[in-house]
């Protein structure tokens, strides 16, 4: 008799045991450069109609879209320094993008992996060192380019032929059909898209053709009611796109059949473009539909990557069971301000797209205006959906509570910024503090000097600078005094 029940709590053991193990989500996580979330239609504005972006608006209708996702220094390394680590740039040593990364230290993939999670990237790495904690790795050197890819995979040199969105969506497909299947996954699916220098694929190269998208309201900023960071930008639809960047010349090593194409949609508006010789505003619009339409471009592709995925996961019974998450290393500049590009705290390029769909645990069709999270906060939450224990020195904090509905009530009320690459495009260091409603941002360098305080709800677009303002004197006084603590807090070596 007790040999009989001893066997059948053995059994009852092995099979909840392996209903543990099986049940343990898997993550899949999609990121991309320099998406910014003007161009990722379930988040609205004026360009939403016009490039719609169905399959990344799934993960919102099926899950979460945060507003108030904020990084912590708005550069391509360093935020996925970040994303890696859970640490701020000072910490994890990625501050500007000519540093290297560290890849001794602790990462959240080396963390999934002890927990029994299979592990791998794909795509974009852009952190100089060799990839450390997969159990497999796909990546470019470097930006890469947007036709051809060189993969460094598993440290061998691979050359594809392709547009480099599909490569890496094909990849990605190919390696979770191989994978494990008794394993949970963690899977980083990293596009280089749409990041500069903007080539479509050829089969998007109609799209928008033939139509004028609206200009933002801010093209033609003069950066008059701001300190003069500002207008030292380098940044400029106006001056600085420079004939790559305006695709009067490509990036990419073209096979003769692509560059076929490409000379077919690109020569004769380019012809015309050089004959009109275009001024002042009229030569910036031109600058800036050739920009949008191709950046537009370049997003669909990752929209077509992203309703691939979706559906394999849908065809093979995984939906259920994984996480996945939308993101970007930051936002960007879609001719806001005058700009391309990013770096700034003001908000385009401050705050980036985050999506996660977690079928059973994130409410459908949920949009949170009101957390304060950030790409600080990855790290802990891919440890926590894996329930895996989460180092104290980790700086960021599981987003699992919040997706779930349950926003802990001491979550952070305020966000600390702090941006590095002193020059990059002309952006001086800054660093700064936000509670969502009103922003301080520190320019200390002696050339700038100067402070900046915008209330985001009278001035959402950060045109006019409140700092000193005396109706506003208690809230500086506050920010001021969050901004030292949060300084505190994260150990942040300042002047
Ligand atoms: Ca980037």
């Amino acid at each position: 008799m007790m040999r009989s029940i001893l066997y059948f709590l053995g059994i009852l053991f092995f099979i909840s045991g392996n209903l543990c193990s099986s049940q343990k989500p898997n993550i899949l996580f999609l990121f991309c450069d320099d998406h910014a979330t003007q161009a990722i239609s379930a988040y609205g504005g004026p360009l939403a109609e016009i490039a719609p972006t169905p399959n990344i608006d799934r993960i919102a209708k099926e899950g979460m879209l945060f507003r108030k996702c904020y990084v912590t220094n708005s550069i391509c390394g360093p935020s996925r320094a970040v994303v890696l680590t859970g640490k701020y740039s000072h910490l994890n040593g990625f501050r500007v993008n000519g540093d290297t990364f560290d890849g001794s230290q602790q990462t959240a993939p080396k963390l999934l992996r002890k927990a029994g999670y299979q592990t791998a990237i794909v795509g974009k790495w852009h952190l100089k060192s060799e990839p450390t904690g997969f159990d497999h790795f796909e990546v470019l050197r470097g930006q890469g380019q947007y036709y051809n890819p060189i993969l460094n995979t598993d440290g061998k040199k691979v050359k594809h032929e392709g547009y480099t969105t599909d490569v890496i969506t094909d990849q990605t497909l190919e390696w979770l059909d191989n994978r494990d299947p008794d394993k949970p996954f963690f899977l980083m699916s990293q596009h280089k898209a749409p990041h500069g220098r903007w080539e479509p694929a050829i089969r998007h190269l109609d799209f928008l053709a033939d139509i004028d998208v609206p200009e933002p309201s801010t093209l033609f900023d003069d950066y008059s009611g701001r300190s003069k960071a500002a207008a030292g930008h380098k940044m400029g639809l106006a001056d600085h796109m420079g004939p790559h960047r305006l695709m009067l010349e490509y990036s990419s090593k073209l096979t003769p059949k692509q560059k076929t194409a490409l000379d077919e949609y690109f020569e004769p508006r380019n012809k015309a473009y050089l004959e009109a010789n275009l001024e002042g505003r009229d030569r910036t619009r031109w600058h800036y539909q050739r920009y949008i339409k191709n950046y537009l471009r370049c997003v669909k592709a990752v929209d077509e990557s992203v309703g691939r995925l979706l559906k394999y996961l849908d065809d093979n019974g995984l939906t259920e069971n994984t996480v996945v998450i939308y993101s970007s290393d930051q936002g960007f500049y879609l001719g806001e301000h005058g700009w391309f590009d990013k770096r700034w705290m003001y908000e385009e390029s401050f705050r980036t797209p985050l999506l996660v769909r977690w079928p059973g645990m994130v409410a459908p069709g949920t949009v949170n205006s009101k957390d304060i999270v950030s790409n600080l906060d990855f790290a802990s939450t891919f440890l926590d959906v894996a329930d895996a224990p989460i180092p104290n020195d980790l700086q960021g904090r599981s987003l699992t509570p919040v997706l779930r509905g349950n926003t802990p009530s001491d979550w952070r009320d305020y966000h600390y910024y702090h941006y590095y690459e002193s020059g990059g495009h002309g952006v001086p260091l800054h660093f700064g503090v936000t509670d969502g409603r009103y922003k301080l941002i520190r320019f200390p360098e002696p050339r700038i000097d100067a402070w900046e305080l915008y209330g985001l709800e009278s001035d959402p677009r950060e045109l006019e600078s409140r700092f000193g303002d005396p109706a506003l004197s208690d809230v500086q006084a506050e920010l001021e005094d969050q901004l030292r603590a949060l300084q505190k807090k994260y150990e942040v070596p300042v002047e």
